[in-house]
């Protein structure tokens, strides 16, 4: 028996999981469809057009439930995909708030974020960020 590297119990391997400087980051994605306009540009955005958003959620926690998890991957889906549904298919300039300020990605992006925020931050697990690709080559993602 080898004593010098004994075989770690469950118990221990989830007390180094829950060691307090240690985090999850769960993240599910969500795509839509939309058109938008950018006032203020100069550039192809200027004139009316559409992309397919895909934005990915993320929520960081550091505690497990009774299940093991920090949240349901189900719960974010429904959460994200709801607030993808407000967007899909629309005139972003027509709705608010991007009646008022310009679709861009970075203003969807914190939309998102406190859209999401609002329905799936808990005491321990928050909406850590929101990744809003634009096209297969261009992302932003706002971190709070
Ligand atoms: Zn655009």
């Amino acid at each position: 028996m080898n004593t010098a590297h004994p075989t770690p119990t469950l118990g221990q391997i989830i007390n180094q999981l829950a060691a307090p400087a240690s985090t999850f980051a769960l993240s599910v994605t969500v795509d839509f469809a939309a058109a938008h306009q950018l006032h203020g540009y100069e550039g192809n955005c200027a004139r009316l057009h559409g992309h397919n958003w895909k934005i990915i959620v993320e929520v960081t926690g550091q505690k497990l439930d009774d299940v093991g998890m920090v949240l349901d991957f189900k719960t974010m889906k429904k959460a994200a995909r709801e607030a993808a549904k407000k967007l899909d298919h629309q005139f972003l300039n027509e709705i608010a708030p991007f009646d008022q300020i310009n679709p861009t990605a970075e203003h969807i992006a914190v939309w998102f974020f406190v859209e999401l925020s609002g329905v799936l931050n808990q005491t321990y697990a928050r909406v850590s960020a929101i990744t809003v690709w634009e096209n297969d080559y261009s992302a932003v993602t706002y971190r709070a």
